[in-house]
């Protein structure tokens, strides 16, 4: 029986394979507005977190297991933000996965990011990808939209608010050296927030 391990390591494969099919453009978006490194970085965290999984733990625990892995081999400033949304995300996760689990766990770790990065809503940061797939979670909680729904539901508000970042003058983190340069590019974090977030989706057909 699937206590829940399966479901995350599952996800952790499927975000590994985004992630590699998608790191080049990452760094090249990091390229325009920092150092070229976002996509090389979050691919190296996230194989680490492949193996930071422990079968006989809670998933509970192997959300914080991912979460640590992030911190520990991510290694830009996207790395301990990362890290820090699934650590808090894994005190509250429930093994049985259910949309209003998954919003109360998310907010949790948006929350973490916020309190730790200090970015808020429309500074040009994966905060404006994550937010709206949390409120978007959150939203499908209230009116009982069903896991597969609300996750199709969040990964499109999460997609939308990263291509919102193009007209974003960019406050925290490298592209904020930028200033006002920084408006008409895509913020990484937030295009690879958006990234994670259809994942969580397994591809149908
Ligand atoms: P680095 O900037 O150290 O090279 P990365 O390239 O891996 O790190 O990550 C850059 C991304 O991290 C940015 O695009 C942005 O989304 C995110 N980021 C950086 N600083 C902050 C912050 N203070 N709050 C939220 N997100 C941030
Ligand atoms: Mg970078």
């Amino acid at each position: 029986m699937d206590s829940g391990n399966n479901t995350i390591r599952d996800w952790l494969t499927r975000a590994v394979a985004a992630l590699e099919a998608n790191a080049s453009v990452l760094n090249e978006l990091d390229r325009q507005v920092g150092d070229a490194d976002h996509g090389t970085n979050l691919l190296r965290g996230f194989r680490a977190a492949q193996d930071a999984l422990v079968d006989d733990d809670s998933p509970a625990e192997n959300v914080k297991h991912l979460g640590m892995a992030l911190v520990t081999h991510v290694g830009g400033a996207s790395g301990p933000l990362y890290g820090t949304f699934f650590l808090r995300a894994g005190q509250i996760w429930q093994s049985q996965l259910t949309t209003d689990s998954l919003a109360r766990a998310c907010r949790l770790g948006l929350d973490g990011v916020m309190a730790r990065g200090k970015a808020a809503i429309g500074d040009a940061t994966m905060v404006d990808a994550l937010a709206p797939a949390v409120e978007s979670l959150e939203l499908s909680a209230a009116t009982g939209t069903d896991v597969a729904e609300a996750s199709a539901l969040a990964a499109k508000a999460s997609d939308e608010g990263a291509k919102a970042t193009v007209d974003m003058v960019a406050r925290r983190g490298r592209a904020s050296y930028l200033g006002e340069r920084s408006i008409g590019h895509l913020d990484p974090g937030a295009v690879s927030s958006a990234l994670l977030f259809s994942t969580l989706l397994v591809p149908q057909g």
